[in-house]
C-alpha cells in the first residue's frame, strides 16, 4: 500500500469502496487496561453508538442530544449552558450546544461534531450496527468513525476538564448537531441562522482531518482547512423533434453529446490557495519521487503544465489542483421511433474555493459554445472566498502534540474535495479546521459503509490528543492569537 491511496482517508465523510477487514485481522496497540477517564469516554461512545440517529422514522438525533445533556447537567453544568436547540417542526432534529465557561479572555473556540449517521441495515451487517462491539482491537458499529468518535471525545473531555476544575482562558462551545449526512434540517445551518450568538467563535475544530497509517505506523497527520464547493449544473437541449425515419442535422441528443464531449476534453486551470500550497509542500516529503518533484514544481509555478500533467495522473491530486466538472446523469428522448424533443444531463462540479459558481457556469458556456445547449443551476455564489491558512496557534499546538504522541511526521493542511459541515461555518465567517489525532489506514474505517470500524487504539489516542490540544489552544497562556 502506498501513500497514493491516502487521500481517501482525509475526508471522513467520503464513503470508500474498501469493505471490512479480512476476518481475523487484528488491530494492534489496544490498551490492555483502561484509566477511569478512558472507561468514562468508552461509556459515552457506547451510549451514542447505541442510540439510532439515522435520518428516518426510527432515528432521533434529539435522543442522543438529550442523553449527552443529561450527563452535562449531572456534572454540574448550569441549565443555561446546556441547551437543546433546533427547528420547532423537527422534534427528532434537536442539536445540543454546551458552553464551558472560561475567563473571558478572547473569543470562544467551537468544538463541532455531528450526531446523525448514515443508514445501516441489520440484514447487511454481521453484527448489530447499533451495538458498540469491541473485537480484535477494533470498535464496530454505525458512527464509530463518522462522527460519534469525535462527539464522544469532546463530551468526555469537557466532563473531565470540569471534574479537574480547569478554567480555560476563553469559553469552549460544544455543538453536537443534526443532518450533516443529509436530511433537510442541517443543525449547523440552523444554528447559524437562528442562534448565532450561541455558537459564535474565533474558530472551530471539526471532523475531516486525522492521521494516516502505513503498516500500522503513523505516516502523516492532516488538518482539513478548506473544502471544494459543490455545484450541479443542468444541460438541457430542446428540439421540435419529428419522425425518426427522417433524421435532421439538428438533434437534441447529438447536441447534448457533443457538449458533454467538450466538457470531457476541457481541463480547468490550476488554482492553488493557502491550504493546497502547504499541502503539496508537505505531501512531497512522504510521496514517491516523481510526484514529489511535480508537487514542488507546481508550488513554485502553478503554470507549470508538465508538473500539472504528472500530478493529474492521480485523480485525487488532479481534483486538488483545480475545479473539476463531470457528467453524472443523463436523460432524453420520449419514444424509440421519434426524434428527441429533449435531452438533459447533470454536470457535477467541485469548484476550487478561489472561484465562484457563476464563473464556472460562464466557462462551461464558453467551452460548449452552442446556444442550443442551455446551462442552468448556479445558485447564489457562496462567500467563502480564498481559504486562509491554518490558524497559527492551532497549527503550532498540533505540530507539537503530533511530534510528542506520534513521532516526527509531517502535519499536512488539506482541502477536502468532498464536503463536511465545515464549509457552512466558513461561509458564515468562522474558520474551521478538521483535526482529531485519530489515525487510520486509508479506507479502513469504511465510514458510511458496512462494518464501519475504528481502531481501539485510535479512539483512545484521539481522546488524549484532543484533550491536550483543546487545553493548549484555550488554556492559560494560550490567549487569543490574531
Ligand atoms: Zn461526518
Amino acid at each position: 500500500m502506498s501513500f497514493r491511496y491516502s487521500l481517501f482517508a482525509l475526508t471522513l465523510c467520503v464513503a470508500t469502496r474498501v469493505d471490512a477487514q479480512l476476518p481475523g485481522a487484528k488491530a494492534p496497540g489496544a490498551p490492555t487496561s483502561l484509566t477511569s477517564d478512558q472507561v468514562a469516554a468508552r461509556a459515552i461512545y457506547k451510549e451514542l453508538v447505541e442510540i439510532n440517529t439515522v435520518d428516518d422514522s426510527i432515528g432521533s438525533v434529539t435522543k442522543a442530544a438529550q442523553a449527552m445533556a443529561a450527563r452535562f447537567r449531572a456534572a454540574g453544568f448550569p441549565e443555561a449552558d446546556v441547551q437543546l436547540a433546533g427547528p420547532a417542526n423537527a422534534p427528532t432534529k434537536q442539536n445540543l450546544v454546551v458552553r464551558y465557561r472560561g475567563k473571558g479572555n478572547g473569543k470562544p473556540i467551537l468544538l463541532l461534531a455531528h450526531l446523525d449517521v448514515v443508514q445501516a441495515l441489520r440484514a447487511d451487517w454481521p453484527r448489530d450496527p447499533f451495538q458498540l462491539v469491541e473485537e480484535d482491537g477494533w470498535f464496530f458499529g454505525r458512527g464509530v468513525s463518522d462522527d460519534k468518535s469525535m462527539s464522544a471525545m469532546f463530551v468526555a473531555n469537557l466532563l473531565r476538564y470540569k471534574k479537574e476544575g480547569w478554567v480555560p482562558e476563553r469559553d469552549l462551545i460544544l455543538a453536537l448537531t443534526a443532518d450533516e449526512e443529509g436530511g433537510s434540517q442541517n443543525g449547523v445551518s440552523w444554528l447559524i441562522a437562528n442562534k448565532r450568538a450561541l455558537i459564535d467563535a474565533e474558530y472551530a475544530i471539526n471532523e475531516g482531518g486525522g492521521g494516516t497509517l502505513l503498516d500500522d505506523k503513523p505516516l502523516f497527520h492532516s488538518i482539513q482547512a478548506a473544502e471544494k464547493v459543490y455545484e450541479d449544473f443542468t444541460f438541457t437541449v430542446r428540439n421540435t423533434g419529428g419522425h425518426s425515419s427522417v433524421p435532421r442535422k439538428d438533434n437534441a441528443i447529438y447536441s447534448l453529446a457533443s457538449a458533454l464531449s467538450k466538457v470531457q476534453q476541457f481541463t480547468f486551470p490550476v488554482e492553488l490557495n493557502d491550504i493546497t500550497r502547504p499541502f503539496f509542500e508537505q505531501t512531497a516529503k512522504v510521496e514517491m519521487p516523481s510526484l514529489a518533484a511535480a508537487m514542488r514544481a507546481i508550488v513554485a509555478n502553478p503554470r507549470d503544465t508538465a508538473a500539472a500533467r504528472v500530478l493529474s495522473t492521480d485523480p485525487r491530486y488532479a481534483s486538488m489542483l483545480r475545479t473539476t466538472c463531470v457528467a453524472t446523469m443523463l436523460g432524453g428522448g420520449h419514444a424509440p421511433n421519434a426524434l428527441p424533443q429533449t435531452a438533459t444531463a447533470n454536470v457535477n462540479c467541485r469548484i476550487a474555493p478561489t472561484s465562484k459558481a457563476s464563473q464556472v457556469k460562464a466557462v462551461l458556456e464558453r467551452v460548449v459554445n452552442d446556444t442550443a445547449v442551455v446551462i442552468t443551476g448556479a445558485r447564489a455564489d457562496r462567500t467563502d472566498g480564498a481559504p486562509g491558512p491554518v490558524h497559527p496557534q492551532l497549527l503550532r499546538a498540533t505540530e507539537q502534540l503530533t511530534r510528542r504522541m506520534f513521532g516526527d511526521i509531517p502535519v499536512i493542511p488539506t482541502m477536502s474535495t468532498g464536503a463536511t459541515d465545515g464549509y457552512r461555518l466558513r461561509n458564515a465567517g468562522i474558520p474551521t479546521f478538521g483535526v482529531s489525532g485519530i489515525f487510520s489506514a486509508p479506507g479502513e474505517t469504511n465510514a458510511h459503509g458496512r462494518n464501519e470500524k475504528l481502531r481501539v487504539k485510535s479512539f483512545y489516542d484521539g481522546l488524549a490528543f484532543l484533550y491536550e490540544l483543546v487545553k493548549q489552544v484555550a488554556g492559560p497562556g494560550a490567549g487569543p492569537v490574531s
